[in-house]
Order: structure tokens, then sequence, then C-alpha cells
């Protein structure tokens, strides 16, 4: 094995995906926000699809959704049910909700929770 193989060098470049050069040209896509449980559109500001594709309705960051994601499916596992959005989470009356966040579209979500700080 070449030394250059055996080791991770960072930072870590990767290849632009076509679908980022499609979405960058295209700069609106629809689709399911489970931020906020909503078919809507997403908006391309900029050419970081990460900290973009803004859902119309509540302002949810690429990130933000997928960060949503990992808790619908871990909180998932955990109760044994299929959770899709975040307002089924907040909705779960035995769960205690910490969020770093005082602000934007997953706080304003997750805030209607019984035991959210
Ligand atoms: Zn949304």
């Amino acid at each position: 094995m070449p030394h250059n193989e055996k080791f991770i060098k960072y930072p870590i470049y990767h290849s632009v995906k076509a679908f980022d050069r499609i979405a960058t040209k295209v700069r609106v896509w629809a689709g399911y926000c489970l931020v906020c449980d909503s078919l809507t559109l997403f908006l391309v500001d900029g050419r970081w699809l990460r900290e973009t594709l803004l859902c119309v309705r509540c302002k949810s960051t690429n990130r933000q959704r997928q960060v949503a994601y990992i808790l619908c499916s871990s909180i998932s596992a955990l109760i044994g049910r299929k959770l899709r959005c975040l307002k089924e989470i907040a909705s779960l009356d035995n769960l205690i909700l910490y969020n770093t966040e005082a602000t934007g579209a997953v706080h304003k979500t997750l805030s209607t929770a019984k035991h959210y700080t």
C-alpha cells in the first residue's frame, strides 16, 4: 500500500455531484419538509446547499432538515413507532427535549413540546 493511501488527509475535498450542479442552476425544488410537515418549495440561495435550500414555509435549511431526519429516525427506533416529522416528536408527552438553539425553524417547531428547554 502506498504511503498516501494509509492515512486520511484533511481537508477532504469532494467533487461536486450532479445533483448539486443541477440544484444551483434550477434554484427552486419541490419536496417534503420534515421540520414544518409540509409539501413545499426549497429555494437555492447560493452555492452551498448544506446551508441553503430554504423551505419557503418555515425557513429551515437543508442542514436543519438533515438533523430533523436523524432525530425522527433515532426517536422512532427508541419508541418503536415511525415518526416522520418534528411536529410528531413535539407531540410526545413523555419526551424531554433540550435544544441549544433559541431561534429558527427547529426551535419554533419543537418549542410546542410539553417538556422543551
Ligand atoms: Zn419547512
